[in-house]
């Protein structure tokens, strides 16, 4: 008798969701994602106890078509891509088909979501992948999503969760750079009760650095404007009085998505070479578009790293964009003036 088997889809999901879902901010980024992707204008995030005992994700979204909300929960059941080619030119932050299985998987969740075509909406209940009700219902066009008890079924996992205040401090830093990274969304946090993120969603990036980092920050920002063939670069590089002991403070976007990437950590670091002490690290938001080609999403579960094909292209463009802000006027006045 042979020793191996494949493993059920619900075991199978609780391993999956091993690599997506590590806490309650990798479930809200998920989500929050998904609302993105689903076209909303308005997101408002909920979560009590860190997450841990409930998060609250409600869009005024797309929504999903009744036929397709049982769907949604399978693994690998997407509505981005058709085929692996796809892959090629993603400008949706979702591919995977792998968040809301994993997530459903080690919790109970409830949604609720309706599409524009439909005068109805659809309610699903899931408890650890387990469909416990389904049933039309009335709601406004979009999706709330509710996940309860995370990781009650996986105690392996729970164990492993931080403090209620640590973790919220892991969701609030997501929401943060979601936020940021999407200035024509209006965003919203509330952390047990309190309303701790809410940005305007008028489609202004300085005005979303100001509702999240304070007027201190917003006023000591230079606008970073660069084009190349291949590469365009909008945003703001902090002033060096304005310089942080971390890293944190510095959000690179491409085509949209939040990723942490080397070679523009460094292209950053050499821009600010003469300006910063070592050991310091400048405020900066970068929004950089690039054709999808150039780029690979597909490098990690979490979506947080990519490849580019040309490296060096890229840490020219950061470079310069931000060697021309750092020399722009504005700079050379307020330095002469701080000497
Ligand atoms: P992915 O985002 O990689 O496609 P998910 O498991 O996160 O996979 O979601 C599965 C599908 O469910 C999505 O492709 C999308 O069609 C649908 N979906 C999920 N959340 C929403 C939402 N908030 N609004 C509209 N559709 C959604
Ligand atoms: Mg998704």
């Amino acid at each position: 008798m042979g020793k191996i088997v494949i493993l059920d889809e619900n075991t199978a999901n609780q391993i999956a969701a091993g690599e997506v879902v590590e806490r309650p901010a990798s479930v809200v980024k998920e989500l929050v994602e998904n609302s993105i992707d689903a076209g909303s204008s308005n997101i408002s995030i909920e979560i009590n106890n860190g997450g841990i005992s409930m998060i609250k994700v409600v869009d005024n979204g797309s929504g999903i078509d009744e036929d397709d909300v049982e769907i949604a929960f399978e693994r690998h059941s997407t509505s981005k891509i058709r085929k692996a080619d796809d892959l090629e030119s993603i400008y949706t932050l979702g591919f995977r088909g792998e968040a809301l299985a994993s997530i459903a998987s080690v919790s109970l969740v409830e949604l609720t979501t309706r599409v524009k075509e439909k005068p109805y909406g659809k309610y699903i209940k899931i408890q650890g992948g387990l469909v416990k009700e389904v049933r039309q219902t009335g709601c406004p066009v979009g999706t709330t999503f509710i996940v309860r008890d995370l990781f009650y079924n996986t105690p392996a996992r729970f164990k492993f969760l931080k403090k209620d205040t640590t973790e919220a401090g892991y969701v609030s830093d997501i929401v943060n750079r979601i936020a940021l990274g999407n200035p024509h969304i209006s965003i919203k946090l509330v952390n047990n009760r309190n309303c701790v993120i809410h940005t305007p969603g008028n489609n202004d990036l300085l005005s979303t650095i100001f509702s999240l980092y304070g007027k201190e920050t917003a006023k000591e920002v230079l606008e970073v404007r660069y084009k190349d063939e291949k590469v365009e670069i909008f945003g703001y590089a902090g002033k060096p009085e304005i310089a942080r002991t971390t890293r944190n403070y510095q959000s690179i976007y491409i085509n949209g998505r939040y990723i942490r990437n080397k070679t523009i950590f460094s292209a950053i670091d050499e821009a600010y070479k003469t300006y910063l002490m070592k050991n310091k690290f400048a405020f900066v938001v970068l929004q950089i578009k690039i054709n999808p080609i150039f780029v690979d999403v597909n490098v990690h579960p979490t979506k947080m790293e990519v490849r580019f094909s040309d490296e060096q292209t890229i840490f020219r463009a950061v470079y310069h964009a931000i060697n021309n802000a750092l020399l722009s006027k504005s700079l050379i006045r307020n330095v002469e003036i701080s000497e």
